[in-house]
């Protein structure tokens, strides 16, 4: 049996079935990338080739603008931006983001990421949090322990990276006008100093009002 080219003997697929069993059982791999059955990250069958399709529609929508056949693209089935290269967080187990922008930066500069999800876009945020080359804003409600906890005013970068993290930590309950101001007072000045050849936007709905987990008071209207 050939798959992705790759020729496959019954006995090795046997091996790999078995393989795959107990790699789905091994504790020791779960805690290692902080998986685990009570909490956000479980987990279960078929989570590889999720992982395969919400990465591979990043790469993809990456891929579609390098090849100048849009202007825009979107993954509705990405942006799990709290992923770190070894750690499952906050239902997210791979960060297609960081492997769309590091698709995007085999061609441009400078790319831009813009996370107006409820969340601190951390996964992001660490990936490029040592370099000039990729800016990070976060727009997210910050305080009283809100996950992930990350995203202070201070986060700013470190090294080349200093000053190319922007973080805008929020209060519950902010509405449209405020928000709005915020943002347009914030972009404004980022996209007329980094100049991106590209931005990455991730847009969680939970920053709308009435989120069960978030409490920003955000329309829909608003959010877009
Ligand atoms: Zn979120």
């Amino acid at each position: 049996m050939t798959s992705h080219g790759f020729t496959y003997t019954n006995d090795m697929m046997l091996k790999s079935e078995e393989e795959r069993k107990y790699n789905i059982n091994s504790s020791k791999l779960k805690s290692q990338f902080s998986m685990n059955e009570t909490g956000d990250c479980p987990g279960f069958a078929g989570l590889y080739e999720f992982c395969q399709l919400s990465c591979g529609g990043s790469i993809d929508a990456a891929q579609v603008l390098l090849r100048g056949d849009a202007n825009i693209s979107i993954n509705w089935g990405g942006g799990l931006h709290h992923a770190k290269k070894c750690e499952a967080s906050g239902f997210c187990y791979a960060n297609d983001i960081v492997l769309a922008i590091l698709e995007l930066l085999k061609f441009h500069a400078r790319v831009l990421y813009v996370d107006v999800d409820v969340h601190h876009g951390d996964g992001v945020e660490e990936a490029f949090y040592l370099t000039d080359r990729v800016m990070t804003v976060s727009f997210h409600q910050y305080g009283d322990d809100f996950f992930p906890g990350t995203g202070s005013i201070d986060s700013v970068g470190e090294g080349k990276g200093k000053y190319y993290s922007v973080n805008v930590p929020l209060k519950v309950g902010i509405d449209d006008d405020s928000y709005q101001e915020l943002f347009k007072t914030v972009m404004d000045e980022v996209m007329a100093k980094y100049r991106p050849g590209a931005v990455v936007l991730q847009l969680g709905g939970d920053s709308i009002a009435y989120d069960v987990l978030g409490r920003l008071n955000l329309t829909i209207k608003g959010h877009g």
